[in-house]
């Protein structure tokens, strides 16, 4: 069973570490609530602020700040970001975007560091368990190299880490109960417990939202949009629309998707915390949609075409054909349009945004009636 593996890649302390905290919060975390104590409010509330608090550091902090640049922060933040983003185990600032920056350039491809095509496992938590490669170099972070306080947090990472994601919730949960087993409480469910949740969550990022969910925007990368993920990664599941544009502040980019990564970065702006929060415009963004959705017909057309159907099915799919192909002709020429408007930088009302997106989503509907109607068993 174990032969396939290669042993002296091994990275043995990340692995010990990753399989070690696994392994304490399925067997230990469980004994210590049934025959110690399931805790009171305090214990609870410590560990939901530490999620939150340390969940949003690797979110807000070392992605969307840290590695995309995609707005400003005052000192205050910053700091919280980089001692509490260090409690959740996932390395400095300088390594997490150095490796991070690569996944976007060569994504899919050998030199992203957790490439999904070499499986979900791999992408998961397989690349950090095992180095196949030497270490790419850290050359693509030079900018974050000229701050102090990020040349600070990569030197002392793993003393940083320990207290402030082990030894602070120990001695806070022993303070305030006054017991070895309170502080054991707080190392179990504030620190492993905590640390496993937040660190699986960021690894579904990297496996499950290059997996599963819609490519509404482009179809040239593996990374998709899944709401479903969205609630688990705060906000990171619309990966999709990162990958298509990664320097917006928003990966929800709709104001109706969850992402509390872009609201908490919204209502620290408002507070004079962030600043110069970026946003693609919403003509750019509407192109990338129509050329998506362009090429989805096409390829929903070319389907029809072929002999998948029966005469008969594709009689009474006539009317989405048909739909099809007129909404190809239109999109073709709102496309031109677009692109235009994107390359002159002309205003573009916010009224014909919302007649474009409809006709957009009904032709949408009309591919969907096509590719639903397949899955009916057919005729012979
Ligand atoms: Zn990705
Ligand atoms: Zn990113």
């Amino acid at each position: 069973m174990f032969k396939n593996i290669p042993f002296e890649r091994v990275q043995w302390i990340t692995s010990s570490f990753l399989i070690g905290t696994l392994a304490l919060a399925v067997t230990a975390v469980p004994l210590y609530l049934i025959l110690v104590s399931t805790g009171t409010w305090f214990l609870w509330a410590l560990f939901f602020f530490y999620t939150a608090a340390t969940g949003l550091s690797i979110t807000l902090g070392y992605h969307r700040l840290f590695s995309h640049l995609a707005f400003k922060a005052k000192r205050p933040v910053k700091w919280f970001v980089i001692l509490f983003g260090a409690a959740a185990w996932e390395n400095s600032v300088i390594t997490w975007s150095s490796e991070h920056r690569r996944h976007h350039k060569h994504v899919d491809h050998d030199d992203d560091p957790y490439n999904i095509n070499l499986g979900f496992w791999w992408a998961h938590m397989g690349w950090l368990m095992f180095k196949l490669k030497p270490e790419a170099p850290i050359d693509n972070v030079k900018d974050l190299e000229k701050d102090p306080a990020l040349v600070w947090q990569h030197k002392y990472i793993h003393f940083i880490a320990a207290f402030m994601g082990f030894v602070l919730p120990t001695l806070i949960c022993g303070l305030y109960y006054g017991s070895w087993m309170g502080a054991l409480g707080g190392f179990l469910i504030v620190g492993v417990l905590r640390t496993v949740i937040v660190q699986h969550a960021t690894f579904f990022i990297n496996s499950a939202c290059h997996y599963i969910g819609s490519q509404p925007y482009s179809s040239t990368h593996s990374a998709r949009d899944s709401w479903l993920m969205a609630i688990f990664t705060f906000g990171e599941g619309y990966h999709n629309y990162h990958h298509e544009f990664q320097h917006d502040y928003r990966n929800g980019v709709k104001p109706w998707q969850i992402d509390p990564t872009k609201w908490t970065i919204w209502l620290l702006s408002k507070v004079g915390m962030t600043s110069d929060l970026r946003r693609v415009s919403e003509a750019k963004i509407l192109l990338a949609e129509i050329q998506q959705a362009r090429s989805r017909i096409q390829q929903g057309l070319d389907y029809c075409g072929g002999d998948q159907f029966t005469e008969a099915a594709r009689l009474k799919l006539q009317a989405s054909i048909d739909a099809l192909h007129h909404a190809q002709e239109e999109l073709a020429a709102r496309y031109d349009h677009l692109q235009t408007v994107v390359k002159d930088r002309v205003e573009f009302s916010k009224g014909r945004v919302a007649v474009w997106r409809r006709e957009l989503r009904e032709a949408m509907t009309h591919l969907d009636e096509i590719l639903e109607f397949d899955l009916v068993p057919r005729a012979v």
